[in-house]
Order: structure tokens, then sequence, then C-alpha cells
């Protein structure tokens, strides 16, 4: 989702590391490299209790919580086959909803199907 895999920076992965505020945690430290919004949206979609951190010359230089957007535009495709923007050239774009019980749902513009973060396929 990040294209990490071609990447010729050094990166970092741990998984079930303590925390204090989760049951455990994951990390993933990659040097070099600066998010865009896109990329940060993604973060947001799959992890929206994700905490991005920079570090310069070892001190912590920026830390903030990823926010949900609004609305996701071209980054997310329509889980609906029959929806147009799987038929035709036109970019997806979703209103960025949560259900009574707090989950994350997208909501198609075009078709109006609503899909959970188990159905998100990025672009
Ligand atoms: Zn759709």
């Amino acid at each position: 989702m990040l294209n990490l895999a071609g990447t010729e920076n050094q990166v970092y992965f741990g998984t079930n590391l303590y925390s204090d505020k989760y049951i455990s945690k994951g990390l993933i430290k990659i040097s070099d490299t600066f998010f865009d919004e896109t990329e940060i949206n993604k973060i947001a979609l799959v992890a929206p209790t994700a905490t991005l951190i920079e570090i310069e010359d070892y001190e912590i230089t920026k830390k903030q919580k990823v926010q949900l957007p609004q609305t996701v535009e071209k980054i997310v495709k329509c889980f609906n086959p029959k929806c147009v923007t799987n038929k035709e050239d036109i970019p997806t774009l979703f209103k960025v909803i949560e259900d009574h019980k707090g989950t994350m749902k997208l909501s198609c513009h075009y078709c109006e199907k609503t899909m959970t973060k188990e159905n998100i396929e990025f672009l």
C-alpha cells in the first residue's frame, strides 16, 4: 500500500511490541521518507489509531495521530463490480462514515454501496 517493496531506504518492521494503550502495537520505521497526504490517508483507513512520528538527528520533530479524512478520492477501488467506476474511467469517490458501533465505512458516491475496512483495495 505504501510501495515499500521497491524502496532502497532502510525499513524496520516491528510487530507484537509492548503498548501502554493497546494490547500490542506494530511499528514501521523508514529512513529518509516523508508521507504525502494520500499516503497518510491510506494509513488512516487501515490503521485509524496510528501515530506518525518524524525523527531527525535522533530527536522527535513531529508526532501526530492520523485522522480519517471526510472523503477519499481515487485511492480506493469500489468493491461493487457493477459500480460505474469499475466500468468506466471515472475516479472513485467515497464518503467516510461511522456506523452506530463506531466502525469506519466507506460509502461510494456513485453506487451508494458501503464497504468496511476488510473490503478495501487500494488502486
Ligand atoms: Zn461504487
